[in-house]
């Protein structure tokens, strides 16, 4: 009783009168909880992620993605997060592992001290965005869950400003790229993947099914601006409504040039990963693919979406094959957004969450606390 007169005193001098009532039925009960003494723990398996097509882009194929999926643990409350490592980014299962094993989350004992943690892990190594991101993920989950709201309110943002989401068409056949189409339906957009010269075979192969709006994504496959300009022309009389990564991220002066005369947005995807690379791009592209496994997590991923609007940059959030554990992480910031392309778990067969769903063709954020998933 002592000490709690003495804390209630201290407590008065430092805030002063007005203070004093809040801080006197506050405070101690935050010190209680920091003082669990129990710390923060991390735990990490590795998933392989089966892809229901094999999945064709301008530069390679495959059928299976290894992911890890991790879990945050505090006073008996687990959040989840997730890696996936398409291998074009260069991280792997041995990579992510390697980093996980660096992170000692048992030294931190209260999980809403998010910026002093992610600080810390971001500082343990370069580049691992994937793996941070995973950590990231997770320990968002949980401080939504110990606060018993999603991230969206949290953040302040409309549920209902959420986007359409795209449905990703890989590089096919005519006929299995019609089948796709059809499996298409409830979305209201869809994003074809050109950039292996049936550019026009396969533009006109979703258009032999429908006349939804499409996004073309090149991966950075063309190398001729003007045959670029020309399909953009093209494109644009098919109803696309923006290109992305048309050329390589290295073609700074033809993608600058095309996105002056282009009638449509030229979207940055490879040629963005962080915060800092949207300076790069900025002037060259109208707008930018943000990705949680590209930039680290939903605050780097928060604070990508800020900067590109304070440039007047269109944005776009996007996705790996993951489950939907990163990606409905990914949506809680999608109110924030042009586009997004959130279908990675529609991708893969067997997915361990459910979370967002998409009615319309529109992303519906679960209400759920944390990044609003649970295990299915
Ligand atoms: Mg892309």
């Amino acid at each position: 009783m002592k000490t709690r007169r003495k804390f209630i005193k201290d407590c008065g001098m430092i805030a002063g009168g007005a203070g004093f009532t809040y801080l006197s039925s506050g405070y101690p009960e935050i010190q209680n909880f920091k003082r669990s003494g129990e710390g923060i723990k991390l735990r990490f398996r590795p998933y392989e992620l089966n892809l229901q097509h094999v999945f064709t882009l301008a530069s390679s194929s495959r059928s299976t993605t290894p992911a890890m999926l991790t879990e945050i643990e505090y006073e008996n409350v687990i959040g989840y997060g997730e890696a996936s490592m398409p291998p074009y980014l260069g991280e792997s299962i041995e990579t992510v592992n390697s980093f996980l094993k660096l992170v000692d989350l048992s030294q931190f004992d209260n999980p809403f001290l998010m910026e002093d943690i992610l600080t810390y892990v971001d500082h343990l190594a370069p580049g691992n965005y994937a793996a941070k991101a995973s950590v990231d993920i997770a320990l968002h989950d949980l401080v939504g869950k110990l606060m018993n709201q999603p991230w969206y309110r949290i953040l302040g943002l409309n549920p209902e400003h959420t986007p359409n989401t795209s449905f990703t068409i890989g590089i096919d056949k005519p006929d299995v790229v019609r089948e796709k189409v059809k499996e298409a339906k409830p979305y209201k957009i869809l994003k074809v993947k050109l950039g292996q010269g049936n550019d026009r075979e396969m533009i006109q192969s979703v258009r032999n099914g429908t006349d939804k709006p499409i996004c073309v994504d090149v991966n950075q496959g063309w190398t001729d601006r003007n045959m670029a300009l020309d399909t953009i022309n093209w494109l644009k009389e098919q109803g696309v409504i923006f290109v992305e990564q048309p050329m390589s991220k290295k073609a700074v002066d033809d993608i600058s040039w095309l996105t002056q005369n282009s009638p449509l947005p030229i979207i940055a995807d490879e040629a963005v990963q962080v915060t800092a690379d949207i300076m790069k791009v900025h002037g060259i592209y109208s707008g930018i693919n943000i990705k949680l496994m590209k930039c680290g997590g939903m605050r780097a991923a928060y604070t990508m979406i800020r900067l590109a609007r304070a440039l007047d940059m269109k944005v776009m959030i996007g996705c790996m094959t993951e489950t939907s554990c990163a990606v409905t992480a990914a949506a809680q910031l999608s109110p924030l957004v042009d586009w997004a392309d959130l279908d990675g778990n529609l991708l893969i067969s067997n997915d361990v969450y459910e979370g967002i769903k998409i009615v319309d063709g529109k992303i519906i954020l679960p209400d759920l606390p944390g990044i609003g998933i649970r295990k299915s």
